[in-house]
């Protein structure tokens, strides 16, 4: 059965295009009945970032991108393991892989080199110069084994590297690419061990793969050019390929691959502002797939069914934060006002319109006005720019044409009029609204847009807005008193 794997480096944060990859493969894993594990690529030491592995598994949970087999965090909040083929964490992984690269030594599939790194920088730039590709020039691939012995009996510090046959065709099928062919000619040897007793990436993720019963490697396409390595590395072994699944990169509005400096890219930038996990997810799944029909709206089970590998898309994908804020839009709309509130609310106390005893006190205000508003974010962070007109007495004009509308012939009189309502009305409510609109029509022949949008401006500062009723029963009688004192000095 199918078991495909989300294999991270734990170098910092979570990147959109992550995201992307391990939704890709849980919901392959779903749709086919399979397992979807998640493992930790600590090989390469030097990048490692505290606390990333962390960020990663808790970016995933609140995703709902959720793993049965790998590593987690336990409640609390440690990390440890699930699943009978762990260590699922290279670095504890090391025993293994010094095995498997003496099998490799053995059937000379792979050999030690000593050179050092400035001698290979020097061949390096010699290449360069020559307008070559750089690669190694294998000086040290006809070592014999009593040269080898005694460099190591000597101390000299060595790595281990694969050592390919030349020109030799490489193929392998990409469910996404379709047929890969490369010569060996233009591969170099790869390292497989580095000196500090750590496997490259290249090698452990292959002993990894393949001992943990991979099926589907499902990932970035920026492994591609590593795959025939890799194909080359399951032949020496004498072990089945998985089936391989390159995903386009995610790319921006000027078609470059989407990075940090372009803006919002971490999943942590997202849930930070107030974007929906369902309305994110939704959103990463379409980019680089397409489901059969135009859907475009699909909560997590609805992807489980829909997803197939087959129509993820061999171009890029651009990510358009319009469409993203479009499809987290559908997401907030439906969800409880409650749940909006309770996400809101620290948005709303670190802008400063409430304070923490206030978001108590006034929980169920709270909640009515975030009910009001809702419909028109995109996330919710975007809140706190569109509650002035229930907070502030003084309200700014919005813009020229709430003055030009301000200066009509009827302003005043409405202004008083209102004034004279509000102030003999026992409770502002929805009810009471109505009929007053119907009494100032009547009695003072202001009516239509005129009247509604007068009122509106006088009483919020914008031309648009939620519906006049439910604003002002919302402000209530003294705000929208001292709201129109304040237009009417
Ligand atoms: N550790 C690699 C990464 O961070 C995983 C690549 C793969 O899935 O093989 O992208």
């Amino acid at each position: 059965s199918v078991k495909v794997r989300f294999a991270p480096s734990p170098t910092g944060f979570v990147h959109i295009g992550s995201l992307r990859t391990a939704l890709y493969n849980y919901l392959f894993a779903k749709k086919m009945g399979g397992t979807y594990l998640l493992r930790v690529e600590d090989t390469d030491q030097s990048r490692l970032v505290e606390g990333a592995i962390e960020g990663m598994l808790k970016a995933m949970d609140w995703a709902g991108v959720n793993h049965t087999e790998g590593v987690v965090l336990d409640e609390n909040g440690k990390i440890t393991e699930v699943g009978e083929n762990g260590p699922y964490i290279q670095s504890k992984r090391l025993d293994i892989y010094k095995e498997y690269i003496k099998e490799l030594l053995d059937n000379g599939h792979a050999y030690y080199c000593f050179c050092s790194k400035e001698r290979l920088d020097k061949v390096r730039e010699v290449q360069k110069s020559e307008g070559k590709i750089p690669k190694y020039d294998g000086i040290c691939r006809g070592l014999s084994k009593e040269e080898v012995e005694a460099k190591i009996a000597a101390g000299e510090k060595y790595v281990i590297r694969l050592k390919l046959p030349a020109n030799k065709e490489i193929k392998f099928n990409d469910i996404v690419r379709g047929l890969v062919t490369i010569n060996t000619d233009d591969l170099d040897d790869q390292v497989l061990m580095k000196s500090d007793g750590f496997p490259t990436y290249h090698f452990a993720v292959i002993v990894d793969d393949h001992l943990m019963g991979i099926t589907h490697v499902i990932r970035g396409e920026e492994w591609l050019p590593s795959t025939p390595k890799h194909v080359y590395m399951y032949e020496a072994f004498g072990w089945e390929a998985p089936t391989f699944v390159h995903l386009p990169n995610i790319l921006n509005a000027e078609r470059k691959k989407l990075s940090k400096r372009h803006g919002d890219v971490a999943v942590e930038d997202f849930r930070k502002k107030g974007y929906s996990p369902e309305g994110l997810v939704n959103y990463v799944s379409l980019v680089g797939w397409s489901p059969e029909d135009n859907k475009e709206i699909f909560n997590m089970k609805e992807l489980e069914e829909a997803f197939s590998l087959e129509r993820v898309s061999k171009s890029g994908g651009v990510f358009d934060t319009d469409k993203l804020n479009w499809v987290n839009a559908h997401y907030i709309k439906a969800a409880d006002d409650a749940v909006i509130a309770d996400l809101a609310i620290p948005f709303l106390i670190e802008a400063g319109f409430i304070t923490e005893e206030e978001a108590e006190e006034r929980y169920d205000w709270i909640k009515s006005m975030v009910g009001v508003v809702k419909e028109s974010l995109s996330y919710v962070k975007e809140i706190t720019t569109k509650v002035d007109i229930f907070f502030k007495d003084e309200l700014e004009l919005e813009d020229d044409d709430c003055r030009e509308f301000l200066k009509l012939e009827h302003i005043p009189t409405l202004i008083d009029v209102l004034k004279e309502k509000v102030t003999e009305a026992d409770e502002i409510n929805e009810a009471f609204i109505k009929a007053m609109f119907k009494q100032i029509q009547k009695e003072h022949g202001i009516k239509g847009k005129n009247l509604f949008m007068g009122t509106r401006v006088i009483l919020t500062g914008q031309m648009h807005g939620p519906e006049m009723p439910l604003v002002l029963t919302l402000l209530g009688k003294e705000k929208i008193l001292n709201r129109i004192n304040y237009v009417k000095n």
